[in-house]
């Protein structure tokens, strides 16, 4: 291999690295998003004042903490969303069945949580529909894409299935190791009216294992509920919907590394 040749990939990785960060890339990029939100937009939360906000909760059922979570909600008075997995969802039927008996909303978070948007179409169509099912007839028509990752083509397909794409506009960055008081706090000062929260019930993937343990988690959410009391009331994502105008960004994170560029709005 000549030397030139040996120089040519990391050169243009560089090259495409630079053209992305770009002025011309990122107006571009600015363009397609606006362009497109009224038919791609996705729900990051809903413009309203009423005193009402959304708690959200990703990758379950599971068996170990999953009843812990359905106890707590309810000595609060809090309905949740649950973006359930279909190859968790098929395993724990019974789980599902007392959260709709509860009340929260389930809805869809594809079979085995891939990253879409390298999947080819069919595939991601498959993974869909398989929680679809999995799910069963009380699911929402709501959809969550794995690791918020979405691509224009990914967006489409939930679209074609009739699916309302959720993310979110509040993040308790459950995937990392706090203590109760920080995830307490963290909501406390994230957590407004209108807003959708991100949590999760099961970590599907853990970049720390030793991050898994749900406990400080719902400590956390426990002394949260607990301090806001009467303040705010928990509703489905269905309901806060209804609540006021939902709010569409552009949100097209194609992958992990996407997410330096992501500009939510
Ligand atoms: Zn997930």
């Amino acid at each position: 291999m000549t030397a030139a040749a040996q120089a040519r990939p990391p050169a243009l990785r560089t090259l495409v690295a630079r053209a992305r960060r770009s002025m011309p890339a990122r107006v571009a990029r600015r363009a397609f998003r606006v362009a497109t939100k009224p038919v791609l937009g996705t729900i990051t939360h809903v413009e309203t004042t009423a005193p009402v906000a959304a708690l959200t909760f990703d990758d379950g059922p599971d068996p170990d903490s999953t009843p812990a979570l359905l106890d707590l909600l309810e000595r609060h008075g809090a309905k949740a969303t649950f973006f359930l997995l279909g190859r968790h969802a098929q395993r724990y039927p019974d789980l599902v069945s007392r959260m709709v008996w509860a009340g929260h909303a389930v809805a869809n978070h594809t079979f085995d949580h891939p990253r879409l948007p390298s999947l080819p179409r069919r595939e991601r169509l498959a993974q869909i529909r398989a929680c679809e099912t999995a799910i069963g007839p009380h699911a929402s028509k709501l959809f969550r894409p794995p690791r918020g990752l979405q691509s224009a083509a990914s967006r489409l397909d939930a679209l074609s299935l009739g699916y309302r794409v959720v993310t979110w506009n509040v993040a308790l960055w459950d995937w990392d190791q706090h203590t109760p008081e920080w995830f307490a706090d963290r909501l406390a000062s994230e957590v407004r009216p209108g807003s959708i929260v991100l949590m999760h019930d099961l970590l599907y993937e853990a970049d720390d294992p030793d991050a898994r343990d749900r406990g400080p988690v719902f400590a956390g959410l426990d002394m949260f509920l607990t301090r806001t009391g009467s303040r705010l009331s928990f509703v489905t994502v269905p309901d806060l919907l209804t609540r006021g105008k939902p709010h569409k960004a552009g949100w097209f994170v194609p992958t992990d590394a996407d997410w330096a560029f992501h500009d939510p709005r």
